[in-house]
């Protein structure tokens, strides 16, 4: 609400409490507005109004308080004597006053406060006359001075403390709380004088203490401190805080009282009891200062029974009306419960979905809403290990690759990786960057970290395939093979030396730390299942094995999206690919193709089984050279030192041969089947009769066939007969006529803006985001991206990593444009996102509103995807009702 719309109140910039409610949380801030709504339910809040955000604009734009303001400030105070039955400033029976911030979205402890507002030598006598206790008089005006002095009147904090400390250490008690009444006096006083002294002195007035405080509260939102905290969680500058202004209730006026902070379920497990802390006789900031250990709630009920049992039939209360965890402030003053404060608690991953799940069993919320209060980062919390505790200072960072947690020894090799692990040691593999001679290392470490590669190199796109935490692309490491040791500035750590990496937070840490595994949960479960109903988005799993696969069809994927039929040739496989490609005769490459023929049509058998029926989409090869071929820099070397054989010498002149300046740009993708039909060839027979024994067996699966880096429709057309002719062969030698649909990456940003002409070829569109950011952006995805994002993202060039979440203003029109003119050819197009995008929740949310068929992603993002799409779906509210 502004102040254009009539507000309730004559008032236009002061709401009494009995005013306002929950949803006026722009003009109310946070704190006000649940006041408002605890008041409007009947809970015992202590008398209030709160002071507006239009107000706090108001002064934010004209450098003063609005003129109406000092009125309405006076008329609802009067109200709250009247309900108080004090006065401010009274000296028979006087009113205290809090003065607190409330911005709309919270900014805990960024925003500034006064207490005991109108505590004064003058009013002692009526304080002592009301709780019958000097101690507590004096100690009110102490703590008044000492915070209007420093919010109000900007007198350091550390001055007040030299004389506190001084009170306490001449007095020779352990703390201020032991202080006799009449030093807690004599320290009150001082507090005035050192006011004076250093500042402007308290007015006397308690009326102008209500006026500069509230100014105060309002000047405290351009506080250094409330600008950082504002920059860094997003929150805009303009919206101005509130001030709500409230009687003070005492929780530390003897041993009827007590003060406490509750949730009305346990924020770390979800369990349905209240939890919290409370402290007989003691102020609110005594529960959070941590100077007096706490009791726990549970044992309120001996001391004060009767107002435990109010307090929890409040929370039934606010949690019945909220439908959410309260987090609620309390103060029992001499015997009297008040309720000081209601938020949303924080909470746990753990408790957030068993919160969200009991909640739809109790009949709170539906299903929809309890998918809205589970984040995709809480539920990658809960389905990887992860770091027990925050690591004081990790070793080295870098990008977060692949989920999960891990420690292990380091090794610097692929071979010393197998061999330890044969041993039965944990390892980590540590290496500058990763290539496909590192595959087996990759499968027998526990975790990897790179120096070099960005968030889509060969090694996090493995890592993600095997389900392997990885870390990649850490700056500031350096890995010494020959030396067998790692170093970050003057650390240096050998191999053998324990390490540590969270793949989910990008963080390695030197020695072993305790780890919290995932454990099955039943109502994780029923919550996925309850996305399952929302969603619109089909999920597909990357997968390259037929282990993959299945790991792909336990997480819940609908179909295989990408199988990266290169992956299956690393390795010790690795071979049989580098013949092929490096084949210097026709005779050579046909025995090459002969048994990568052989090895891929039994690989696809188990792949294809594995799917169960499900729709599974096999690319065909995509080898950038470098990728795959033996490193051209060892073999000069080698070659220099006069180490080559016979074979290698001629290895040797072969990669030469292929070596190109930018293979990324050069003879992969389609352009490869191009230049070396046969190989492509051999893969679709392979493929293809492999689906012909699985249908002949009475299990026919469902193949499509995929060509990766096409710019043309020409190519296309090549791709399309050559797959119509490999079919007849198949045909012709089976006797089954293969069964198939075609499919094409979009990849570059030539296919992308043909889409409408691609279309005619095909069955399906893949948009490989990897290939097409890289070429949209011209960045390249394995170096540039690891050392220019973080400066471009540090320097605001880039809003985000574009390799991890998807351009939305470029690559993803180019995805938009693609998919609908291939819509408009061909309206049973269907179109996916193979690329890492396709786990990643905010790409996700593009996907489901550029209307994609499916995003597929690694087995380990897969839940991630279905509740992100689930997400997106319940967002742009086009969502069936789901049922539980
Ligand atoms: C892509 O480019 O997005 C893709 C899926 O292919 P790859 O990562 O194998 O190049
Ligand atoms: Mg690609």
């Amino acid at each position: 609400m502004s102040a254009t719309t009539a507000p309730a109140t004559a008032h236009r910039y002061v709401r009494s409490f009995r005013e306002g409610r929950a949803s006026e949380r722009d003009l109310l801030g946070g704190k006000g507005a649940n006041l408002a709504e605890m008041t409007y339910l009947g809970l015992p809040v202590p008398p209030g109004f709160t002071v507006t955000t239009d107000a706090c604009r108001a002064y934010l734009a004209a450098g003063d308080v609005p003129d109406e303001l000092a009125a309405e400030v006076a008329a609802s105070l009067a109200d709250l004597e009247e309900a108080s039955g004090r006065r401010l400033g009274d000296t028979d029976a006087p009113l205290l006053l809090s003065v607190r911030s409330g911005a709309k979205f919270s900014m805990p402890g960024m925003m500034d406060t006064v207490l005991d507002l109108g505590a004064m030598p003058a009013t002692v006598p009526g304080l002592i006359a009301l709780t019958g206790d000097p101690w507590f008089a004096w100690d009110a005006v102490r703590r008044f001075v000492e915070m209007f002095g420093r919010v109000v009147l900007g007198v350091p904090a550390e001055r007040y403390d030299e004389q506190l400390h001084a009170a306490v250490a001449a007095a020779g008690v352990p703390d201020e709380r032991s202080l006799p009444a009449p030093d807690l006096e004599a320290l009150a006083r001082g507090f005035l004088d050192l006011t004076a002294e250093l500042g402007t002195p308290v007015p006397d007035d308690p009326h102008e203490q209500l006026r500069l405080a509230i100014e105060a509260v309002f000047r405290s939102w351009n506080g250094s401190r409330a600008k950082a905290y504002r920059a860094m969680e997003g929150i805009p500058d303009d919206l101005g805080t509130a001030v709500n202004v409230q009687v003070m209730v005492f929780g530390n006026l003897g041993e009827r009282s007590a003060t406490g902070v509750a949730f009305s379920r346990d924020p770390a497990t979800g369990e349905p009891v209240p939890y919290g802390d409370w402290l007989q006789n003691a102020q609110g900031e005594d529960v959070v200062a941590g100077t007096r250990r706490p009791e726990p709630l549970a044992s309120l009920d001996d001391t004060f029974p009767q107002q435990a049992e109010e307090l929890r039939g409040y929370m039934r209360q606010l949690e019945a009306h909220s439908t959410e965890l309260a987090d609620i402030e309390f103060t029992i003053e001499d015997g009297k419960l008040w309720m000081l404060q209601t938020r949303v608690g924080k909470r746990s991953a753990a408790a957030a979905v068993r919160i969200a799940v009991d909640m739809v069993d109790e009949a709170l919320i539906g299903p929809e809403q309890a998918l809205a209060r589970v984040t995709p980062d809480q539920l990658e919390q809960l389905l990887h290990p992860r770091f027990a505790e925050q690591p004081d200072t990790p070793l080295t960072s870098g990008g977060a690759a692949s989920p999960g947690a891990a420690s292990g020894v380091i090794v610097v090799t692929a071979a010393e990786a197998v061999r330890r692990t044969e041993a039965g040691e944990d390892v980590i593999l540590v290496r500058p960057e990763t290539s496909p001679d590192d595959l087996e290392g990759m499968v027998a470490s526990k975790g990897m970290v790179t120096s070099r590669g960005g968030l889509v190199s060969h090694a996090a796109v493995v890592a993600r395939g095997l389900g392997r935490p990885a870390v990649v692309g850490c700056g500031d490491l350096e890995v010494d093979v020959e030396a067998g040791e790692i170093r970050v500035g003057d650390t240096v750590l050998r191999v053998g030396e324990t390490i540590s990496l969270d793949g989910s937070a990008g963080l390695v840490v030197v020695g072993e730390m305790p780890l919290i595994e995932p454990e099955p949960d039943e109502r994780l479960e029923r919550l996925l299942s309850w996305a399952d109903l929302v969603r619109r988005l089909h999920v597909h799993g990357n997968a390259d094995t037929a282990e993959d696969v299945a790991r792909a069809v336990a997480a819940g994927a609908q179909g295989i999206g990408l199988v990266r039929t290169e992956h299956q040739f690393l390795g010790a496989r690795l071979p049989l690919v580098r013949a092929a490609l490096l084949a210097d005769s026709d005779e050579a490459e046909a025995d090459a193709l002969s048994a990568l023929e052989a090895q891929q049509r039994e690989d696809f058998v188990a792949l294809l089984a594995a799917a169960q029926g499900r729709p599974v989409t096999v690319r065909l090869l995509d080898p950038p050279a470098h990728e795959f071929l033996p490193d051209l820099t060892e073999l000069r070397v080698a070659a220099a030192r006069g180490e080559l054989d016979d074979d290698r010498q001629r290895l040797l002149e072969a990669v030469e041969a292929h070596s190109e300046h930018d293979p990324m740009l050069g003879i992969r993708g389609v352009r490869l089947g191009i230049m070396r039909p046969a190989l492509y060839r051999a893969q679709v027979r392979a493929l293809l009769s492999a689906s012909a024994e699985l249908t002949a067996a009475g299990d026919p699966p469902l193949v499509e066939v995929m060509v990766p880096l096409v710019s043309t429709s020409g190519e296309l057309r090549w791709f399309v007969e050559l797959v119509h002719s490999v079919a007849d062969e198949v045909e012709a030698v089976t006797g089954t006529a293969p069964v198939y649909r075609l499919a094409t990456m979009i990849e570059t940003p030539r296919a992308a803006l043909t889409g409408g002409f691609l279309a005619n070829f095909v069955d399906a569109f893949s948009f490989g985001t990897n290939d097409l950011t890289q070429l949209t952006f011209g960045l390249s995805r394995d170096d540039v991206q690891a050392r220019f994002v973080p400066v471009a993202l540090a320097e605001h060039t880039l809003a985000s990593d574009p390799f991890r979440t998807l351009d939305a203003a470029g690559v993803a029109r180019l995805v938009e444009i693609a998919a609908a003119d291939g819509r408009a050819t061909n309206p049973d197009l269907i179109t996916g996102i193979c690329g890492e995008h396709g786990g990643d929740p905010a790409s996700i949310a593009i996907a489901h509103r550029i209307g994609l068929t499916h995003v597929s992603c690694s087995p380990a993002r897969l839940p991630i995807a279905r509740l992100a799409a689930a997400q997106a779906a319940l967002e742009m509210e086009d969502v069936p009702a789901a049922s539980s």
